[in-house]
């Protein structure tokens, strides 16, 4: 009687210090939620942001103009790697997110604005786009967006001498710091808590096609609680090299106090101006999900002469730079998926 006294005693202590462990636990555990490992910071190096420039800035894949044979190797390089890293699918149909698009004037339509049947039958040009989507699911409801565009302005052969636009700044900069953010979180193991979605948009150039048919077709737009974006991250005014514009929806404050944060504790090799908004609409891929009322957060280096010419090479890349950049946004991104609120 006694005895079995004690071990029912026992096991309420037991049980309590489980209890207590288990409580403990998860107060570490939200108060980590919220910071991510250094260790996994510093894998987004100079050296495989470089190469992921390279190889998108090269003359092998023709200026990535969309629809055409270099947009569709760039497609594929970004979904080998995707594959190589384990960010899975976005959905069962895989990482392309496919649309049509067609000439309707001077501007270009895609599927999702009208039905484009009647330009194609009437022989105005017409391509298949596709917007690469790889996620990386959370532990709980809610999405957030994180995207760049890879396609650019192809090749014209009426130029005379370079007739390849490379678009290393626009946008292969940016399709960098994506696929290098994605890499870091995955690769370090923790689940966020909400799914983020990297999404490597085609057809900007023509009038944002990619993003535009993202939003529209999005079924679950309302539970998207940001949009990152990166268009030209990897130049800088020769006046002020590190310059980097900071624009952020100005009903966040939370985002801009965020990187000021991280810039104190960090030797990142950019200076940020910070730049927030109530109207981030126009200019690039947040547009879209701006117009729907997505917090945004864009990250720019602003123009160069090289800007839209076929001299906007790999070697003119400030590569620290676009380094540092990346591993800032890796944080913000992180506090994006993690933080409760914003
Ligand atoms: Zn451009």
């Amino acid at each position: 009687m006694f005895t079995e006294k004690m071990n029912g005693m026992k096991k309420v202590r037991i049980i309590l210090v489980l209890f207590v462990c288990t409580a403990l636990l998860s107060v570490t555990e939200s108060a980590h939620a919220q910071k991510f490992p250094t260790k996994w910071l510093s894998s987004i190096t100079e050296e495989r942001t470089e190469n992921i420039v390279g190889y998108l800035a090269s003359d092998m894949l023709e200026g990535r103009d969309a629809g055409t044979r270099g947009g569709n190797i760039a497609a594929e390089y970004i979904v080998s790697m995707f594959k190589e890293w384990g960010i899975e699918p976005f959905d069962k149909e895989g990482y392309y997110q496919h649309f049509l698009a067609a000439k309707n004037g001077n501007s270009w339509v895609t599927e999702a604005d009208l039905d484009i049947s009647g330009l194609v039958e009437d022989g105005n040009e017409n391509r298949s786009m596709k917007n690469v989507l790889g996620v990386i699911p959370g532990k709980e409801e809610g999405f957030v967006v994180v995207g760049a565009h890879y396609d650019h302005l192809g090749i014209d052969s009426t130029l005379v001498g370079d007739v390849c636009f490379n678009g290393a700044d626009d946008n292969a900069s940016g399709v960098a710091a994506v696929m290098m953010i994605a890499r870091a979180i995955k690769m370090s193991g923790k689940q966020p808590r909400r799914t983020i979605i990297f999404a490597l948009w085609d057809g900007e150039e023509k009038g944002l096609l990619g993003s535009r048919f993202f939003v529209k077709k999005c079924p679950f737009l309302s539970e998207i609680s940001a949009y990152m974006n990166f268009d030209m991250v990897g130049r800088g005014p020769a006046e002020n090299p590190g310059h980097l514009s900071y624009m952020y929806s100005a009903g966040n404050p939370l985002f801009g106090e965020w990187l000021k944060k991280d810039v104190k504790k960090h030797d990142f090799r950019f200076a940020p101006f910070y730049n927030a908004s109530e109207n981030l609409i126009g200019g690039s891929d947040n547009t879209p999900f701006a117009r729907k009322g997505v917090p945004i957060v864009w990250y720019h280096t602003e123009g160069h002469p090289d800007y839209h010419r076929p001299s906007d090479s790999a070697d003119k890349i400030n590569y620290p730079k676009l380094t540092d950049i990346a591993r800032a946004a890796c944080l913000c991104v992180w506090r994006l998926a993690n933080v409760r609120e914003y």
